[in-house]
Parts: C-alpha cells; sequence; structure tokens
C-alpha cells in the first residue's frame, strides 16, 4: 500500500470543506462520521490521530465517499451500517434507513411484551415490512424470552433481516419471511408490530433527496392517501393476534385520527399514542375490542 501525503486532519477538514461548500448544515459531524466509519475509528481516536498519514487506498475511499455524500446518499447508507437502539445494523438496497423516533416504537411495545412475558413466560412477535429487522430485533434483543418473525415482500430486505440477526446473536429467536402483508403469516401474535410505508404517493417526490433517492420507494409509499398498509394490517390483525395482545404502528406526524378510525372500525381501540422527538404524533399501540 502507498502511502500518501494527506493526514487525517487533512482529510477531515479538505471532505468538511467540500461538504459545508455543497450546502450541507451539518458537514463537521458528517465528515467525521463518514472518514471514522470508514476507517474504522472511534470518535474519540478521529479527535486525537490526526496526525496519522493516511494510505493512498484510504485516501481514495474518504475521496469517493465524500462524492457519494455530495450526490447526498445519506452517510450511513454510505458506509452500509447504522445504530438503532444499541445495535449496529446493516442496510440494503431495499431496507429502509432506521430513524431515531422508531425507537420510541420499541420503547412503547416493551412494557407490553414484559408484561406478556411474565405471565406466561414468553412472547411471540410479529413485526410486519420489517426491512433490516430493526424493530423487532430490538425487542427481542430486551427480551430474551421472547421470539419473532420478520416478514417483508422485499427478499433483499429479508436477507438484510436475518443477517442482522445474526449479527446481533438473535438468529435462533428470529425467523424472516416472505410475506405481503399477513399473507403467508400464520398462528397467533402477542406482539403485531409494524412501521409501514405512511408517505402520501404525491408527497414524495417533495421528500429531501436522501430519502427521495436513496431510501427504498416500497418502504415509503403508502398509496394516495398513505394509509393502505394501515387498512390491510387492520383487516388482517383481528386473526392473528392473541386476546391479550398489542399491536403497534408508527405512523407519520398528521395520521393520528385516521389510523385510529381505520382500527376503531376493524374491531381494535388504542391504549396509547407517543411523540417522536420533535414532538409528532409518531407511535399508537392498540389492543382487541372488549365485546
Ligand atoms: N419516517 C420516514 C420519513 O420520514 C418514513 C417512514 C415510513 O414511511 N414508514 O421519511
Amino acid at each position: 500500500m502507498t502511502t500518501g501525503t494527506t493526514t487525517l486532519a487533512e482529510a477531515l477538514a479538505q471532505a468538511r470543506g467540500r461538504l459545508a461548500e455543497a450546502g450541507l448544515p451539518d458537514a463537521a459531524i458528517e465528515a467525521r462520521l463518514l472518514i471514522g466509519g470508514l476507517l474504522g475509528l472511534s470518535g474519540t481516536e478521529v479527535f486525537t490521530g490526526g496526525d496519522r498519514v493516511l494510505r493512498g487506498d484510504e485516501q481514495a475511499r474518504i475521496t469517493n465517499a465524500v462524492e457519494r455524500r455530495l450526490k447526498r446518499e445519506p452517510v450511513h447508507r454510505i458506509l452500509g451500517s447504522r445504530e438503532f437502539h444499541g445495535m449496529d445494523l446493516l442496510l440494503s438496497k431495499e431496507t429502509l434507513e432506521p430513524r431515531p423516533d422508531t425507537e420510541i416504537l420499541v420503547d412503547s411495545l416493551l412494557p407490553h411484551v414484559r408484561r406478556i412475558v411474565a405471565a406466561k413466560g414468553a412472547a411471540r412477535l410479529l413485526d410486519l415490512g420489517t426491512g433490516t429487522g430493526a424493530i423487532i430485533l430490538a425487542l427481542l434483543k430486551e427480551s430474551p424470552e421472547a421470539t419473532g418473525i420478520g416478514s417483508d415482500i422485499s427478499e433483499d430486505a429479508l436477507r438484510t433481516a436475518a443477517g442482522n440477526a445474526a449479527r446481533t446473536g438473535l438468529a435462533e429467536r428470529f425467523e424472516a419471511i416472505r410475506s405481503d402483508w399477513f399473507e403467508n403469516i400464520s398462528g397467533r401474535f402477542d406482539i403485531i408490530v409494524s412501521n409501514p410505508p405512511y408517505i402520501r404517493s404525491d408527497v414524495i417526490p417533495s421528500l429531501e433527496p436522501e430519502v427521495r433517492d436513496f431510501d427504498p420507494p416500497a418502504a415509503l409509499d403508502g398509496g394516495p392517501d398513505g394509509l393502505s398498509p394501515y387498512r390491510a394490517i387492520a383487516a388482517g390483525a383481528g386473526d392473528f393476534l392473541e386476546k391479550d395482545g398489542v399491536i403497534g404502528v408508527e405512523i407519520g406526524f398528521d395520521q393520528k385520527e385516521a389510523v385510529t378510525a381505520i382500527f376503531r372500525s376493524a374491531g381494535f381501540e388504542p391504549v396509547q399514542a407517543a411523540r417522536d422527538y420533535g414532538g409528532n404524533d409518531r407511535v399508537l399501540v392498540f389492543t382487541v375490542k372488549e365485546p
């Protein structure tokens, strides 16, 4: 390997400059994340290792990554993985990049998983449209007595979810199943969870390029009114949810009333709602309506 002439500090400054020049607001943070991630350095090592002279191949990888970021590819997609609920999860072409707000869905359901485990000694979980597996793997990680299925219509997503289950040591309690919502699912579950696509089709073109051009359209597009997946989930869930189970969904910021109405008319009642870090409605939890 050739030794280059650029130090880590110089590479960071150049990357930050190029990202800032392109108008990216978090240029300094992103330059550190990108270069630290590419070189396998911790945040501290990036700060303290400024004098390190980079090899030629390292410089080339950094240049390539900065070019990709300038085309608005998100930092974690370039790096190929991202942190979610304390796990480092692989991303792939057909998986939505897990968002910090989705951790609130996980945390809203954990008390229910614990309640069920306390009562039954086990809990069965189903994550519809699992993508990277982020939600269900976080729930399984926190609940050693639970087992679960992550379903998806995308084979690419299922491969990624299975890889993430292996990577987090959860493979024995996780199964990936190809299914269009409930189509290939059987049995009953204590917890059903989903972060379905919920963006209105006509809004997609106006999303930030990081989302519009790099998150998979099938994981974003919720149909003409953004609610189609909720209708499918609410219509099917009655046959798959245990009597004392709950169903938790992530929703768009303006969908609380509409999604609640969809679940009510399918025989469920709301038990919990949570807002995201920006103060927007983001999570709804339902149970089967008492007769
Ligand atoms: N929360 C994502 C966004 O804001 C959308 C995810 C989804 O449709 N489930 O882009």
